[in-house]
């Protein structure tokens, strides 16, 4: 029963996070990412999702600040950079991105991958500093909410061992082609909100013969209709735009429900975009 941009899921710390977050990944640095973060604010969202790696913290900050809306309105996200595991890293990488952005806290700051190459053999050990850093800016009112992105169980198992916050949140690939059901699971039971990065699969849903069909039963498009099938689930989606009249349809979200048989088909389109990277195999 959601019914609008503005409400929000409570996370394990009591903080209250609003359902859909706007995607700035691969968004030009400058004028295009101001635009369409200001855009998407205006159009009714006030979730931003950013990071270090995107390049484009400034602009994005700016594009929040030419908005008018109330920071305590917004929920903004960030993340920690591959190159800056670690306690001492971790803390000057907070008030990096704080000044990026021009804000004086983060709502949610994520340990972007578990164990970037820089750390691949020392990714443990380097999790648990940078756990312990975040950890002390939450407790000194830095960060609102803090949390992990693309961690496996394996990962969130070692980070648990010396952790005394448990996550609020893990960023996964989580849409039709991949619905990484252990890690899902896994964020259940440790009272983890899943976060749907890539929901529309990086653009590559838009040509599935199945999610074209549910588009016309339910008179809705098919970024729509995925969308509202990510929320069904309970994640939390977090669509990219950079075209006005996209970012506004990938508001209209609360007018229909997708009938359970509708819901398993969707289910059912596991590799239609990919499947979620392995982190141990990425090279950055
Ligand atoms: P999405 O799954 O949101 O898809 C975005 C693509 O779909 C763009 O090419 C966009 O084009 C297009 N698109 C968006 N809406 C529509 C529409 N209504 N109709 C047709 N085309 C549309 O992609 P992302 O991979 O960017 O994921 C979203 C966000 O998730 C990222 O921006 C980032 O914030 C986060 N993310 C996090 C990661 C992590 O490691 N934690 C990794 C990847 C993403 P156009 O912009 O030209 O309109």
């Amino acid at each position: 029963n959601l019914t609008k941009l503005t409400d929000t899921y409570e996370l394990n710390n009591g903080t209250q996070i609003p359902i859909v977050g706007f995607g700035t990944w691969q968004t030009p640095d400058g004028e295009v990412a101001e635009k369409s973060v200001e855009t998407a604010i205006e159009a009714g969202y006030r979730h931003i999702d950013t990071a270090f790696a995107y390049q484009n913290e400034k602009s994005v900050g700016k594009g929040i600040k030419d908005s008018g809306v109330a920071r305590d309105q917004l929920w903004v996200t960030s993340k920690l950079t591959g190159n800056d595991h670690g306690y001492e890293n971790t803390k000057k990488a907070i008030d990096t991105s704080l000044n990026n952005l021009g804000l004086d806290y983060l709502d949610l700051f994520l340990i972007h991958w578990p164990n970037p190459v820089a750390f691949r053999d020392s990714w443990e050990e380097a999790n648990a500093g940078t756990w312990r850093a975040m950890e002390e800016a939450q407790k000194a009112g830095k960060l609102r909410a803090i949390g992990v992105s693309n961690f496996r169980p394996k990962h969130l198992d070692a980070l648990l061992k010396t952790a005394t916050v448990t996550p609020q949140v893990n960023q996964i690939f989580l849409n039709p082609s991949d619905l990484q059901p252990e890690v899902v699971k896994y964020n259940k039971e440790h009272h983890i909100l899943s976060e749907a990065y890539s929901p529309l699969g990086t653009g590559k849903i838009f040509a599935v013969p199945e999610l074209k069909t549910l588009s016309e039963k339910y008179h809705k498009t098919v970024a729509q209709v995925v969308l509202h099938w990510s929320l069904q689930h309970g994640f939390l989606p977090l669509p990219k735009s950079v075209h006005k009249d996209r970012i506004i349809e990938n508001t209209k979200l609360f007018d229909f429900e997708l009938e359970s048989a509708d819901v398993k088909t969707i289910d059912g389109l596991r590799g239609v975009a990919g499947l979620a990277t392995d982190p141990d195999t990425i090279t950055w």
